[in-house]
């Protein structure tokens, strides 16, 4: 299944393709042809949801995409494993919370009890073009943080990238951009 090392999606349709095939060898019983996934860009706090329409009988997985970008793929798959048990409890009892069969059914798989929280990046690198919604999220001070011009780009269209601070809302697109910020923040760093 992943043969080609570990999975690094670095689009929503492509974590939405991997976040599908890797619930395919989650050992649950959940009908996944009844679940639909989608990934948010605005979802703050909450790594995933698990939406249920008991009209059509069917779930919506959401991941949240600030979440992924900060957890990385392997972290990233407690969040589908924990989303999978709300689905099951979904498809088998009509309704899902954290109580005991929650948390028995979790702890079979190794998934957390609780939804999980991501913490906001410190900043934040969004595309240039005005059609594209590109965003990566950022916790340390990194090379393409600090020099955004240096051959770095956009993970969907290749243009250039504007890096901001998220505290501050100070943005940059060079190294040297980056210095002033950082001079004329000083201790709000
Ligand atoms: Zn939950
Ligand atoms: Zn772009």
């Amino acid at each position: 299944m992943h043969e080609t090392g570990t999975p690094d999606p670095d689009t929503p349709a492509d974590l939405c393709a991997w976040a599908k095939t890797y619930a395919s060898t989650v050992d649950i019983d959940v009908d996944l042809d009844r679940v639909d996934w989608e990934v948010s860009k605005r979802a703050k706090r909450r790594a995933g949801a698990c939406r249920y329409q008991p009209g059509d009988e069917t779930c919506t997985i959401v991941l949240t995409w600030q979440a992924y970008r900060a957890f990385g793929w392997r972290q990233f798959t407690d969040t589908i494993r924990h989303e999978l048990v709300h689905a099951w409890e979904f498809q088998q009892f009509g309704e899902s919370g954290h109580g005991a069969r929650f948390r028995q059914k979790a702890a079979e798989l190794d998934a957390p009890r609780h939804c999980e929280t991501f913490s906001e990046p410190r900043y934040v690198l969004r595309c240039s073009a005005s059609d594209c919604d590109w965003r990566a999220a950022r916790h340390r001070a990194s090379n393409p943080v600090k020099q955004p011009a240096d051959g770095y780009r956009c993970g969907v269209c290749q243009s250039r990238y504007v890096v901001e601070h998220v505290d501050s809302g100070e943005t940059w697109r060079t190294e040297k951009g980056y210095q002033q910020a950082r001079a004329e923040l000083g201790d709000d760093w």
